[in-house]
Order: C-alpha cells, then structure tokens, then sequence
C-alpha cells in the first residue's frame, strides 16, 4: 500500500536488517530495540492488522517465528522471548506485524527499555542473526 513503511521495506524502498524472507512473509530487526535481537515478522502483502490478516497467512508467521525463535537462541544466546503483537490504539503502524523480543536471564527486560545503552550495536546483532 502506498505510504506504508513496512510495504517500503518489502519493496527495498526502505533498507532494513535483514533476516529472514520467503514467498509470504519477512522479518527484520526492529529500528528502535526493545532487547538485543528484537525482530519483526510481517506479511508481505499489506493487511491492517490482526483482524485482516487471513488465519493462513498467520498461522504462516507463527511457523517462521518459532523457527527464528529457535536460530535467535543459538546465535545470540537469549534465553527465552516475548513474543507480542499490538493492535488498535496499541499499534502504531498499520501494516500487520509480529514482535519477537529475546529475553535475557541476566539482564531484565526492563533494563533494557530505561538504559538503552545496554543494547547492543544492531549492525553487529545484524552480523550475527542474518542469513548465511
Ligand atoms: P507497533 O506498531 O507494534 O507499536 O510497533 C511498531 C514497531 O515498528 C516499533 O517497535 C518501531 O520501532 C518499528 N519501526 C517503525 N518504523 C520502522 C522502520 O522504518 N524500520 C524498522 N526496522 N522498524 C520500524
Ligand atoms: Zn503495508
């Protein structure tokens, strides 16, 4: 859809960090981190949000996360995830996402969100998580 950032992204209008792409769906890390490694998962065919998505399409994206979840634990040794999707007022852009957000045993999430210091440099967590 025109305008909608995500859509730029599918399209290489955008550049984004890369990891993961097949027919239906993409994933790259997210531009503003919540923990090291924060990745989304998108359609590539613009719908809304949850609702819009077709159930197929979602239960798609729930396959390819669970298989990142498992290649982001050995690349990037979390220790668990988030997994979280917005909706509504909860949503700020309007092309259907998936959130994945590694967890940390030794350093809360929390942590991260005030002292984003912590992070670490998303080119070098690009280097480590992207498709060989
Ligand atoms: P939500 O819509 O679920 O609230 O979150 C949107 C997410 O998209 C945010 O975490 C934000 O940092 C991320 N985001 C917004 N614009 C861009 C962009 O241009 N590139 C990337 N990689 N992420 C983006
Ligand atoms: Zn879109």
């Amino acid at each position: 859809m025109k305008d909608c950032i995500f859509c730029k992204i599918v399209k290489g209008e955008i550049p984004s960090k890369k990891i993961y792409e097949d027919d239906l769906c993409m994933a790259y890390l997210d531009i503003n981190p919540d923990t090291d490694g924060h990745t989304l998962i998108i359609p590539k065919e613009h719908y809304e949000d949850i609702y819009e998505l077709p159930n197929d399409v979602l239960k798609h994206i729930f396959d390819v996360s669970k298989k990142l979840m498992n290649e982001l634990k050995d690349k990037l040794n979390c220790t668990g995830h988030t997994l979280m999707i917005n909706y509504g007022s909860s949503q700020e852009v309007k092309h259907f996402h998936m959130h994945i957000k590694p967890q940390y045993k030794d350093k809360k999430f929390v942590e991260f969100i005030k002292h984003k210091e912590l992070l670490k440099d998303t080119n070098k967590v690009h280097e480590m998580i992207k498709e060989d």
